[in-house]
């Protein structure tokens, strides 16, 4: 793109405005997903309405983030309370697209990060709720990634692919590795295709980083869990989409400076 549209766009107070509205509408439909994704509802034809009275949602009950302040968490019809991960969700997926903006520019490689974040926000509540990661939500990113990848300036196919190929090769063998080692299942099929779409995005060297950091924070949010909650301890496992889904945010915009600060400081180069 030429350099000075570039700036013109980057600077523009109302390119902004949109990428903060697209966020807010794009968390909104990733609401719809996480309700109905593992329900097996249809994610396109039912209007949005209360899980508590099934009253149809008015299109001005249906204003990210604003709507819900506004009925102050509860629903217009019957006051039952609304979760607050509806908001939550929408403010994060606008939160993120400026800044996956803000990193890659107007270019391609903003509109895959767009996708991925969106993706992996509705991994992180499907599966820290139902410990499932739906087939519907991998395999589309799979191919989004690599398909993008061809148009996008900031990766090749050739490193998407071996991205999609060590993500879904390396985290098959830690399964196996976990299986032998803790003899039970520590890492589902979703985990294991997730980290192979997931490669497609960021490519070779950002998944590498996803493991390791992917590692590191399912520890801390094991640690968390088992000092503050008891029942959280004892009923259920700790799913380990929401680690994945958050060190692939980290490394698909903090990943250069990362591996670079390691091969400066470690390697010696
Ligand atoms: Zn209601």
């Amino acid at each position: 793109m030429d350099p000075l549209l570039r700036d013109a766009i980057m600077k523009s107070p109302w390119a902004w405005a949109l990428v903060v509205a697209l966020g807010l509408a794009v968390g909104s439909f990733v609401n719809v997903l996480i309700w109905r994704l593992p329900r097996e509802e249809s994610i396109l034809r039912p209007r949005s309405r209360c899980p508590g009275c099934g009253s149809c949602l008015r299109w001005y009950h249906n204003i990210p983030a604003i709507s819900w302040l506004m009925l102050r968490g509860r629903c217009a019809f019957c006051r039952a309370p609304i979760r607050w991960t509806y908001p939550a969700v929408e403010v994060i997926c606008a939160g993120l697209f400026v800044a996956f903006f803000a990193r890659y520019g107007p270019t391609v490689s903003t509109l895959a990060f767009w996708y991925l974040a969106a993706i992996l926000i509705a991994v992180f509540f499907i599966d820290w709720e139902f410990q499932i990661i739906p087939n519907e939500l991998t395999y589309t990113a799979l191919v989004v990634g690599l398909g993008t990848s061809f148009i996008s300036p900031h990766i090749t196919w050739v490193q998407s692919l071996t991205g999609a190929a060590i993500g879904f090769g390396g985290f098959l063998g830690l399964a196996y590795l976990g299986r032998w080692l803790f003899k039970k299942e520590s890492m589902g099929g979703g985990d294991i295709k997730l980290a192979a779409a997931m490669g497609a995005f960021l490519g070779t060297w950002k998944i590498l980083l996803v493991f390791i950091l992917s590692a590191a924070i399912g520890l801390a949010i094991s640690l968390v869990v088992m000092a503050f909650s008891a029942s959280l301890r004892k009923h259920r496992i700790i799913p380990f989409g929401p680690s994945l889904a958050l060190a692939a945010i980290v490394a698909g915009f903090w990943g250069q400076e990362i591996i670079r600060f390691y091969l400066a400081h470690f390697v010696g180069q």
